[in-house]
């Protein structure tokens, strides 16, 4: 049998991290097994519907590159994907269910069922259920004559299909993470089915598309576990054969208290969504793919966020984690996110990643740096990566490759710029002047010389030639530095620059 598996997110707002996950494993999961990866738009809750959140659903897994085969935006045979779309196949399944018992039809408003709630408060019962104890007393086809259940839906009226919850059953299923699963009927309602406007709920298009997709393995979030009793139970009730089940970890905040939320990354200060969102309101919550983030790094992160690979390896390419990726090695307790960690990988893989793809990124992303070589770029990027966790790094601790020196940093010359760095600087400039081939070699040569031509120590002409240079404290090498400047810019930085400093030097 095929491995099918599917994501199958409601649209009610951005794909939190989490989401992510889950479709990142299922991802996983199909591809280990030559299956499908299939999406899937649970839309049946209307009043939870929010514009463009499909669209960033659809956008956010391209940019992390866990793309499904098949499903919304990727066609398939057993679509439509979206399940408004599907809206008039529930019907006759709730009706099965109805025919054959399983389920119920219930006429009770949302007025009456409040007022249940309300009088069982009362009585100091605040946890009211519709369910085998209580149904009798309501307004339902169990609990009125069949002449007056014909009554009223001769009349129109609005009724919902309820599930008929056995009393006292032992409901057993095994979870692919978590092992056997037991619930007993007592501790479950009588949930509704089919909505009077016509509309499923969740648990009925759920179970009615995972049996006619052909899903395999149901892989999600872990709270859906509370469903899945009744999921089971669905099944058996049209007669089905059960998918495996498989319940992820929940994804903790860094202090392991709770459960990492859509606001905490605001609060703590990291992103939790994979590219930007701006709510209707207008506000803006923070992506990854904005916030200077490989997408390979983020997705590398979240494999690891649950899951582990039995050694201690943590860098691997999707290819990678396609290949070695198995549900027996996802966890069962909570995984905490870890936010520095989340930036060592980006670390990880821009050090990884060739220089003239960075140069590439680098370019489309910082317009000033469009007319620039390619290689320039590239060499920048050999020359800073070390140093940086983003390109945006990148950009902004090497502005001396790209921009003249606006400012010199004032720490490094109160410290370094002494009364005899002046002659020293001039001294030095006047033996790079004689440098005709000005490459990191000759730079470097030319400099020693001078050093040891006067006895002096690095530290007394090194940090003023990179001040001079480059404006900053730190760096690296200032021999590959001045090569790739050219030596006319460095000429000029150093014959300028030494007056400005002077000039800093004497304000501070
Ligand atoms: N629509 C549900 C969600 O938003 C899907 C849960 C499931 O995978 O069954 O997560």
């Amino acid at each position: 049998m095929k491995v099918r598996v599917r994501f199958a997110p409601s649209p009610t707002g951005p794909l939190h991290m989490g989401g992510v996950r889950t479709a990142l494993y299922n991802y996983l999961f199909a591809k280990k097994h030559g299956g499908d990866f299939i999406l899937r738009v649970e839309d049946t809750d209307e009043k939870r519907f929010v514009p463009g959140a499909q669209e960033y659903i659809l956008q956010s897994l391209k940019w992390c590159g866990i793309e499904p085969n098949e499903g919304v935006g990727y066609g398939g045979d057993k679509g439509p994907y979206i399940q408004s779309e599907r809206k008039a196949l529930y019907k006759p399944y709730a009706d099965q269910l109805v025919e054959s018992g399983k389920a119920y039809i219930a006429f009770d408003t949302s007025e009456d069922l409040e007022r249940m709630r309300e009088q069982a408060k009362e009585m100091g019962l605040p946890n009211w259920q519709y369910n085998g104890v209580t149904r009798s007393s309501m307004k339902n086809s169990l609990s009125l004559s069949k002449e007056e259940v014909e009554k009223r839906l001769d009349a129109g009226e609005p009724y919902t299909i309820r599930m008929k919850m056995p009393r006292n059953v032992d409901v057993k299923f095994e979870d692919e993470i978590r092992g056997w699963v037991t619930v007993n009927t007592n501790n479950l309602d009588d949930k509704v089915l089919f909505k009077e406007t016509g509309m499923p709920t969740y648990h009925l298009a759920n179970i009615v598309d995972d049996y006619l997709m052909e899903i395999t393995h149901v892989i999600r979030g872990e709270e859906w576990l509370p469903s899945a009793p009744l999921h089971v139970l669905l099944y058996d009730a049209f007669g089905w054969e059960r998918p495996k089940f498989a319940h992820l970890p929940l994804i903790l905040r860094p202090d392991g208290k709770g459960k990492l939320s859509k606001r905490d990354g605001d609060r703590l200060g990291f992103p939790v969504f994979p590219i930007n969102w701006i709510s209707k309101e207008g506000e803006t919550y923070q992506g990854y793919k904005e916030n200077g983030y490989f997408p390979g790094a983020f997705v590398n992160m979240l494999a690891l966020l649950g899951w582990n690979p039995g050694d201690n390896q943590e860098l691997f390419t999707l290819a990678e984690l396609v290949e070695i990726f198995s549900l027996d090695r996802v966890g069962k307790s909570g995984a905490r996110f870890d936010p520095d960690k989340t930036k060592w990988f980006n670390q990880q893989y821009l050090r990884a990643t060739d220089n003239s793809e960075l140069a590439q990124q680098m370019k489309s992303e910082f317009n000033e740096l469009s007319t620039y070589e390619n290689e320039y770029v590239a060499a920048v990027c050999s020359l800073m990566k070390e140093r940086a966790t983003f390109l945006g790094d990148i950009f902004a601790e090497g502005d001396y490759f790209f921009n003249e020196i606006e400012s010199y940093d004032e720490k490094t010359v109160r410290k370094k710029w002494k009364d005899d760095t002046t002659p020293i600087m001039e001294e030095l400039l006047a033996e790079l002047k004689t440098i005709n081939n000005f490459d990191t070699e000759n730079i470097e040569t030319c400099f020693s010389a001078y050093l040891n031509k006067n006895e002096y120590g690095f530290g007394k002409v090194g940090p003023g030639f990179r001040l001079l240079v480059t404006g900053k404290g730190m760096g690296p090498s200032m021999f590959d530095i001045c090569a790739l400047l050219g030596k006319e810019k460095v000429i000029n930085r150093m014959e300028e620059g030494i007056a400005k400093v002077n000039a800093l030097k004497a304000s501070l």
